[in-house]
Formats: structure tokens, C-alpha cells, sequence
């Protein structure tokens, strides 16, 4: 139950065994309004306005975007243009100040056994749900797969294997109940039989604790060999389904639609307890002195997170929202979480290495051994390099997930990743104004 490539990176899973803790109430919030994959949403809130944790404070009536609601309740301080934790640019975001009360919007228990699946899919999307595991891609869309391409498989990722994150991890082992609602709900919206649990084999606990759960649910839980990046979404795939996603598509060009754990979760509180997607579990982890997993609420500020997990253990040379493998280096920490981010990991100077590239390929072909996705990186970061993106694009730059397992290994120390992800940057960028021209 594996794929093709793939590397073996210390896992580093040291809040493996700590429970879920519930974060303390933040003072003040920033919810950048575009944290989701899709259109950025608008405020539907004013400067001096009181909103109820779990408010909606900012939507659009484009399909693929989700709305935002507050985190807490307390007053609209300001709205502004900020930077965005991860693409560093300046994005519209609502600040909201605490009035310490967290007095919620009304959330009901909802009967929804007899739902029909698109009245599920709406609640889904008005609640704000994205996918947990890092792209927030929402949750709706995903659900939605058009009539010529039929769905007949789901598959829960449960293999968390980048290093350093257990949030998924223990969710399966705390809210194990949940999350099989929650892929009930999402298995009736998609209309399919087949349900897989895909869990690395390193995870002993939570497969047994879902193999037993699971019994006469029609849903399989498979052990998945520990291996980076066994969690990418077509690498789960073929390791469950042996069914390949084509170059250039996606997995429901197979049948098959991948969620998270996180996400199913959130789904089922969406959906049977009224809860909009206003917090999630994160993992702070690293150069910290109490590594923890902690409930947190969106657009709390990370330095106050990292206080409660004991603050900084030395001097921190690298926060990395997400973990080490496919995170991003944050360039300061009085940025907020969003709706995506799985772990915050913390670096010191002793924990990088910074060994800069000084000679060329030695065409090793290392590189091309581990690819999970059978590229050719050191070809596509040279075209790159040369500005060829034509010849990047037809060496399948898109295909590239940035998984890194390519740089890992180089003995060249060549930055692979940081080129392939000109290469794609370049070819959207091309592809825009190929469409604007028509
Ligand atoms: S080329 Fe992309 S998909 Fe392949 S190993 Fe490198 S980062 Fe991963
Ligand atoms: S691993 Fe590095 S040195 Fe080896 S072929 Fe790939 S780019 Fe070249």
C-alpha cells in the first residue's frame, strides 16, 4: 500500500502522545479575507460594529470561495489591508478586538439524517468549511463534481506524513465519533459506496481505534506504508486505488474525491451542530519548550499561540507555518493563523541546514528516483533557470505538488523546489493572458 518514490525524513512526531488542549481566547483577531483557494470575500461588516463568535463577517456570491466568520466576539476595530501570513502580500483583513464574553451565535442541533445532499452541500458551504489539510480548498466545491464525471470513491486522508504534525493524528484518536459522521454526511452528498481511511502504518493506535469503530459501516480503513508524501492526494490515491490521476488533472477525472480528517470533522459540526468553521486543532511544535496540539481560534495571533506552548526554546531562526516539508517560512510572528494552517514549526540555527548550491547537476538522478510523481525536477529547474517555461511546461511543471522530496536528497544541494515553483508561477501567469487575449 505505497506508491513510486518517495523519502524517508525523520518524522519528528513529538506531540504524538500530547491530547488536544483548547487555546485561551485571543484579545484581538485577524481574519484576512482571502484564505481559502478562490475568489477573496467581502466584509458584511462596518468599522464600530459588535459581532458573536461565529458570526459570518465577510462572503461572496462567487461558487468557488467560502465565507469567514469571527472567532470571537468583541467589536470590528478595523479594516485594512495587511499582509498575508503566506503569500506575504497585502490582502484585505477584519480586525476584531475581544470583549473577553466569546458570546456565541445561536447553534442548534440539527436533524439531518434525512437531508437531501444538496441541502447538505449548501450548509457546507454557507459555514464556511475548507479543506483542513493545508489548501483550503473549499469544502462544497469538491462535493460538487460535475454529471460527466462520476464519482465512486471517497478516501479519508488519515496518513499525516509530514514530519512533525499529529493533528490529524489525534484527532482520530479523540474525536473518532465525529469524524465517521462526518464522512457519513460527506459519503451520502457524494452518492458513493466505497469509503477508504488511508493511515500511515506508523499510526498503530488510530487504525485500531478505527478499524473497531468502523465494523459493518462499509467503510475500510487501509494501513498505509510510512513514507513522505504519502498523504499528497494522488499518492494516497494510487496507494489505495492503483488508479492514476492524468497529468494535468484531477482526482475526480478517476471517480475518486480525497478529504481530510480535519475536515470531515468540521463538516459534521457544520452540519449537525450548527458550528460555522471558526477553529481547528494546530500542532506547535519544534524549537518550543511544551510542544503541543492546541484548539485554536482563526486569526489568532501566532506569537501569542507560541506563549502558550512554553514560548521560543533558544532563539528562533525559522517559524514555518504547516511543517518543514511542504510549510512556508513565515517572515514574522504577529501574523494570524487561517483557516489552512495545520502546525506552526519552529526552527533554530542549529536545526537548518543552509548549504547553498555552489556546482552544477552531477546528474546523479536522485532526484528522478524520488519524485512521486516520475518528473524530471533537475531538467524543469534548469529550463526554469533559462527562462524556458515553455519546455517547463512540457516536462509537466504543473504536476509538481512541491512536495520537496527531490531537494531533499540532492547532493548538489540545487534549490529544485524554489525554481519548479517559478516555473508554475510563470506558466499561470502566461496562461492568464492567453485566456485574456481570446
Ligand atoms: S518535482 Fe515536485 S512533485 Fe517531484 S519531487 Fe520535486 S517537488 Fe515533489
Ligand atoms: S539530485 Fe541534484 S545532482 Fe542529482 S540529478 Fe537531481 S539535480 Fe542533479
Amino acid at each position: 500500500m505505497t506508491f513510486k518514490g518517495g523519502i524517508h525524513p525523520k518524522y519528528n512526531k513529538i506531540t504524538a502522545d500530547k491530547k488536544i488542549e483548547k487555546a485561551n481566547l485571543p484579545k484581538k483577531i485577524i481574519l484576512p479575507l482571502s484564505q481559502h483557494v478562490g475568489a477573496p470575500c467581502e466584509p458584511i461588516v462596518n468599522i464600530g460594529d459588535y459581532v458573536k463568535t461565529g458570526q459570518k463577517i465577510a462572503e461572496t456570491q462567487a461558487f468557488v470561495s467560502a465565507p469567514i466568520h469571527s472567532s470571537i466576539s468583541g467589536t470590528v476595530s478595523s479594516i485594512e489591508n495587511l499582509p498575508h501570513p503566506i503569500t506575504g502580500k497585502p490582502v484585505n483583513s477584519v480586525i476584531i478586538e475581544s470583549d473577553e464574553k466569546d458570546e456565541k451565535i445561536e447553534m442548534q442541533k440539527r436533524e439531518y439524517e434525512n437531508l437531501p445532499a444538496d441541502e447538505l452541500k449548501s450548509i457546507i458551504k454557507d459555514f464556511g468549511i475548507v479543506g483542513l489539510g493545508g489548501a483550503a480548498f473549499p469544502t462544497h466545491v469538491k462535493l460538487s463534481p460535475p454529471q460527466e464525471k462520476p464519482i465512486d470513491t471517497l478516501i479519508i486522508n488519515g496518513a499525516e506524513c509530514e514530519p512533525f504534525l499529529t493533528t490529524d493524528h489525534r484527532l482520530m484518536l479523540e474525536r473518532t465519533d465525529d469524524l465517521i459522521a462526518g464522512i457519513r454526511i460527506i459519503r451520502k452528498v457524494l452518492g458513493v459506496k466505497s469509503v477508504f481511511i488511508g493511515i500511515e502504518d506508523n499510526k498503530h493506535d488510530a487504525i485500531k481505534i478505527l478499524k473497531e469503530k468502523t465494523i459493518g459501516q462499509n467503510i475500510k480503513v487501509i494501513p498505509l506504508h510510512t513514507k513522505y508524501p504519502q498523504g499528497g492526494e494522488k499518492t494516497l490515491i494510487y496507494a489505495i486505488t492503483k488508479r492514476k490521476v492524468p497529468a494535468g488533472g484531477l482526482p475526480m477525472d478517476i471517480g475518486c474525491v480525497v478529504q481530510n480528517i480535519g475536515t470531515a470533522i468540521a463538516v459534521y459540526e457544520a452540519v449537525a451542530l450548527s458550528k460555522p468553521l471558526y477553529e481547528r486543532v494546530i500542532t506547535i511544535t519544534g524549537k518550543v519548550n511544551n510542544p503541543k496540539n492546541l484548539l485554536v481560534r482563526n486569526g489568532a495571533i501566532i506569537k501569542d499561540l507560541i506563549e502558550q506552548a512554553g514560548s521560543y526554546k533558544g532563539e528562533p531562526k525559522k517559524i514555518i507555518m504547516g511543517g518543514p516539508m511542504m510549510g512556508f517560512a513565515l517572515p514574522a510572528d504577529d501574523l494570524p493563523i487561517i483557516k489552512g494552517t495545520s502546525g506552526l514549526t519552529i526552527f533554530n540555527k542549529d536545526d537548518i541546514d543552509e548549504k547553498r548550491s555552489t556546482i552544477e547537476c552531477i546528474r546523479c538522478g536522485k532526484c528522478i528516483q524520488d519524485c512521486p510523481m516520475q518528473l524530471n525536477p533537475s531538467l524543469i529547474a534548469k529550463y526554469a533557470e533559462n527562462e524556458r517555461i515553455d519546455l517547463a511546461e512540457n516536462m509537466y511543471a504543473m504536476d509538481c505538488f512541491e512536495c520537496g522530496c527531490c531537494a531533499f536528497n540532492c547532493p548538489t544541494h540545487i534549490p529544485l523546489v524554489h525554481w519548479i515553483r517559478y516555473a508554475k508561477s510563470q506558466i499561470l501567469k502566461n496562461r492568464a493572458k492567453a485566456k485574456d487575449k481570446k
